[in-house]
């Protein structure tokens, strides 16, 4: 697992700053949004360091096929119903933390996008 001193989504992974965790295997990590933007927010992120979805290549396919069948795992856990799954791409995106994630938003009715 690439670690990359920097990033602060690699500190969370290794433990060096805490998060409030929902779920985590050998290669994912959910935990909650520090500024919550729904009633529910989580992130869902690689282990290993991925800088966003550009970051990408085929040999990823099954960590991000593992990811996106996770994502209605972890929903469920949390009693969501219905949610919002995104990803920001970039700074030009709206990408602050660049350790790819994806957001789920839930818990109450969310407004139309
Ligand atoms: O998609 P973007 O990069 O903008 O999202 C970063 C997210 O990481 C924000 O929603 C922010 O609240 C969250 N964050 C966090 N814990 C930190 C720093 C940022 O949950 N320590």
């Amino acid at each position: 697992m690439t670690d990359h001193a920097d990033c602060l989504f690699c500190k969370l992974v290794a433990g060096d700053i805490p998060a409030n965790v929902v779920y985590e295997d050998d290669q994912l990590l959910a935990f909650h949004d520090i500024a919550p933007k729904a009633d529910t927010h989580l992130l869902v992120i690689p282990k290993r360091h991925i800088v966003n979805l550009n970051d990408l290549s085929a040999s990823d396919a099954e960590l991000m096929s593992h990811l996106m069948l996770t994502i209605p795992t972890i929903a469920r856990q949390q009693q969501l119903t219905g949610f919002r799954t995104i990803t920001n791409t970039g700074a030009e995106g709206g990408q602050e933390v660049f350790h790819m994630h994806f957001h789920i938003l839930g818990g109450a009715q969310l407004p139309g996008f």
